[in-house]
């Protein structure tokens, strides 16, 4: 079982034989210009992605929906799906960002307007300035508490699962608030409404998670399936990503400062963090220039992995300098660090100018 309330560090091998979700990599060569995060096997797993595979290639329509969470600050973990939203968006696809509030409410006890507070101060402001234009007319981003829809939508499927189902899949015992039962109901909604006739009736749909959120994907799927005769849904797709670590090593959060770097740091803080980072180095000089680090331990690699550098190529050459001993960390920490403040410099700019756009977001009336 997966709790995707809790902060476990998964095991990816165990859960893609547990749970059934296949290699990305397999499919990997039939993407004509895959995303960098694909191309380096930090999306790691899919469920059905052939279906969103086809739509692009043929130019039809499709949809993706993820979530933001509102209850802490922007880290750099979650910049990941926004990257990846760009990339859809350049290659045709509907795009519905629902804002969980009644998950921060019934999960994390946050109330309904400071949710929206920090859904606008801190995640649509650093959306926007991160490169999506939520502006467009295929993006809905929208509130679950205000979605009325989506409300009696969850309210169908919750006919069609019962509550001995809900603890099977995610542990809830008789003292979980009623209103936290109900919240994978609501995500089950937010994700297959885009395929109800008001939206343009059913096509493919890619939900993309990391593997904490699969139960939600599992319990979608099978509503969709038992409710397929009713609206024809097509069973949602998913893709599944790495989590980057935290700075210190362990879990990236929000509510350890010390683990994270937040959109809203300011450059000389995300400067001191990089040089602070846990990295793979060796204990001393010597050694490290005849054993060369592990990149793979290595917390500053991880942010050119995940993050900062487009071309595979002068990461490999990061990569080989490392493990050859050619590379000192006291240099690269350095080149790092000072690669996030040039980043950090020109997008806290963005992020100011996308405040104002970000205010008027959540007015916007969708269908
Ligand atoms: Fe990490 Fe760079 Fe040190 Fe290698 S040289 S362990 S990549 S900081």
């Amino acid at each position: 079982m997966i709790d995707p309330w809790s902060s476990k560090i998964l095991e990816y091998n165990e859960i893609m034989e547990n749970f059934g979700i296949k290699p990305f990599k397999e499919i990997l060569d039939k993407i004509e210009d895959p995303h960098w995060l694909m191309r380096r096997g930090i999306i790691f797993g899919h469920r059905d992605y052939e279906r969103i595979l086809t739509a692009i290639n043929e130019g039809k329509d499709f949809a993706i929906v993820t979530g933001m969470m509102p209850s802490g600050r922007m880290h750099i973990g979650h910049k990941m799906i926004v990257d990846q939203l760009v990339w859809y968006d350049e290659h045709g696809a509907e795009i519905y960002i629902p804002i969980a509030d009644m998950e921060s409410y019934s999960a994390r006890d946050i109330d309904f307007e400071e949710s929206r507070e920090l859904a606008i101060k801190e995640y649509i402001s650093s959306y926007i300035a991160l490169g999506l234009d939520l502006t467009q007319d295929n993006i809905h981003v929208y509130l679950q508490s205000e979605n009325l829809l989506v409300e009696d939508l969850a309210y169908i499927f919750a006919k069609k699962v019962n509550f001995n189902e809900l603890r099977a899949i995610y542990g809830f015992t008789g003292s979980t608030n009623m209103a936290h039962v109900y919240v994978p109901l609501i995500q089950a909604a937010d994700i297959l409404h885009p395929q109800l006739e008001e939206y343009g009736g059913p096509r493919p749909t890619l939900v993309p998670v990391g593997p904490d959120q699969d139960p939600h994907i599992r319990l979608t799927r099978d509503i969709a399936s038992r409710l397929q005769k009713r609206y024809g849904f097509i069973l949602p797709s998913s893709t599944y990503h790495r989590f980057m670590r935290g700075l210190t090593g362990g879990k990236m959060s929000s509510s350890k400062p010390a683990t994270a770097i937040f959109l809203t740091d300011t450059p000389d803080e995300i400067e001191w963090k990089v040089k602070n980072a846990k990295t793979g180095g060796r204990e001393t000089l010597e050694e490290q220039k005849r054993l060369g680090g592990v990149p793979e331990d290595c917390i500053v690699y991880e942010i050119l992995l995940y993050h900062m550098i487009g071309s595979d190529k002068e990461l490999e050459r990061v990569y080989r300098d490392c493990r050859n001993g050619t590379l000192m960390c006291g240099e690269c920490k350095n080149n790092v660090a000072d690669y996030m403040r040039r980043f950090f410099e020109k997008f806290s700019k963005k992020r100011k100018r996308a405040e104002k756009i970000a205010e008027s977001i959540l007015d916007r009336v969708h269908p």
